[in-house]
């Protein structure tokens, strides 16, 4: 079988239960296809060979059993921010270059529990601080549309691994964009959860408020297979929500776009530095899914402005936090010879983390000093409610919002954007973090290079199945999701 990359998880699933082909060939197939092609996508950080085939053998012996779960022998590639028992996670960063974690992320074991197999860990922007990948200590990730392009970040590594058809499905995390912007860049769907829907244990903390994991894939109904396996209440996350997770997979076939409003924010379609092909494939999606039922309604959603100075306030505050755990002493890199203890600290933290991590635990440490702490964290927690209510209103009126995902298409490896102009590209995607709910990138065509295009639905609180099930029903109308990247045409 050649062309085992090209199936849905369903067909995996289904082929996998019927003996179509065994999880060994399975994994073996994309092994392969790891060691042809990614050498020019580096997606991959660590490829876990040995155990994915120990494990595929275990999935197998299961699925013989006729008891497997739907998901069992799949293969699959984790961020490079989960922690995974004897395996190293480093979290893009030269400070956790050698870390290996004495135990399994709550999304790690909960996948090897239903018998997915791990393919390996993928690249992002060190810490999950970036929008391109190029901020990892392993060096860049190309996209697959565009080798000399970005993938986007920091979930770069899982969005190329799975365009490029290295993995069938893979997990991210979105803080501020992470899941659904490389998603936009890499044509994949990819879903942000509600925050708390998803357990952040193991997960390397960026920014605790905001950081929330959720599937990459190639389709709504793929990401929804993952999504019934990852979320749910954790006792290990005090964060964590006690509350009842849908079968996502088994709403799929709702009626989800007939009478549904959307809102459409002015604000949002008015913004400098939006792409105009961005702009028009956005608009045609909308366009079609009005076709398919749905009514558009303009709405207000006045903070936009103040979306990127107070997300860019809030998580570099929370990050210097977080981050003030690598010291040095206890476990990550430390320095040679260092003279003392205070010397210690401050080399091991200089030579270890890169230039946008230490940016932002000074704009961090500024935010947070005596002094400043109302001035600007307190503020920005304010306006971060006042962003908050500004949703809640919009959606007294309307189900779903949209939006692009990002202002722009993928660009080059190198463009070196000043940090200013990298940020102002979170623009859309920032505020659904700061007020903790759930959106999802679609892939809604190709701007005038060939790139993909995202489109993004913002839900209510809790309403994943209704956002995978839109989705859902666009891509059984459409055909964007069906298309492939040249590389992830070639074979192994
Ligand atoms: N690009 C944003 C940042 O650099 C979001 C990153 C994320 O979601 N982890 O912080």
């Amino acid at each position: 079988m050649t062309d085992l990359h090209r199936l849905s998880i369903r067909e995996l699933s289904e082929g996998l239960k019927q003996a179509q082909f065994s999880s060994r060939e399975l994994t073996e197939h994309y092994l392969k296809r790891i060691a042809h092609i990614d050498p020019k996508v580096k997606s991959y950080v660590t490829v876990t060979a040995e155990q994915a085939l120990a494990e595929a053998d275990a999935a197998d012996a299961v699925l013989k059993s006729g008891n497997a779960h739907a998901l069992a022998g799949i293969p699959l590639a984790h961020k490079d921010i989960f922690c995974t028992q004897g395996i190293k996670t480093t979290a893009g960063s030269k400070m956790l270059d050698n870390f290996i974690s004495p135990y399994d992320a709550t999304v790690v074991a909960k996948a090897k529990a239903v018998g997915l197999v791990t393919l390996g860990k993928v690249n992002m922007d060190e810490f999950a601080m970036g929008s391109t990948s190029e901020n990892s200590y392993f060096g860049a990730t190309s996209n697959p549309w565009a080798l000399d392009r970005v993938p986007g970040g920091s979930s770069g590594g899982s969005a190329a691994a799975v365009a490029a058809d290295l993995a069938p499905i893979a997990t991210g995390t979105d803080t501020g964009g992470s899941i659904r912007q490389p998603a936009s860049f890499c044509g994949l769907t990819g879903l942000k959860p509600t925050y708390g829907r998803v357990s952040r244990f193991g997960m390397i903390a960026y920014a605790s408020s905001l950081d929330q994991g959720g599937p990459m894939a190639r389709s709504a109904a793929d990401c929804a297979y993952l999504m019934n396996v990852i979320a749910g209440h954790d006792s290990k996350d005090s964060t964590s929500v006690n509350k009842d997770v849908d079968d996502y997979v088994a709403k799929l076939n709702g009626t989800a776009v007939k009478g549904l409003r959307i809102g459409i924010p002015k604000q949002y379609f008015n913004v400098a530095g939006l792409d105009a092909d961005v702009k028009a494939r956005v608009e045609e999606s909308l366009k079609k899914l009005e076709e398919m039922g749905a009514t558009l309604v303009e709405i207000d959603l006045n903070m936009t402005e103040a979306y990127v100075p107070t997300y860019y306030l809030i998580a570099p505050a929370e990050a210097s936090s977080n981050l003030s755990r690598y010291d040095g002493v206890r476990y990550g890199y430390r320095c040679d010879n260092p003279k003392d203890i205070l010397d210690l600290y401050k080399r091991s933290r200089s030579e270890g983390f890169g230039a946008e991590v230490q940016r932002r635990i000074l704009i961090g440490t500024y935010a947070l000093s005596a002094g400043y702490y109302d001035a600007y964290y307190v503020k920005a927690q304010k306006v971060r409610r006042l962003i908050q209510q500004d949703f809640l209103k919009a959606f007294e009126n309307v189900d779903v919002i949209a939006a692009p995902s990002a202002p722009t298409t993928a660009y080059k490896i190198g463009a070196n954007l000043s940090p200013t102009e990298m940020y102002l590209g979170d623009i859309y995607t920032l505020a659904v973090n700061l007020a903790g709910l759930p959106a999802i990138n679609a892939p809604v065509g190709f701007d005038k290079d060939s790139l993909p295009v995202g489109l993004q639905l913002i839900g209510n609180y809790w309403s994943e199945s209704q956002l995978l099930s839109i989705v859902h029903q666009y891509q059984q109308n459409t055909d964007w999701h069906t298309k492939r990247a040249a590389i992830a045409e070639e074979n192994a």
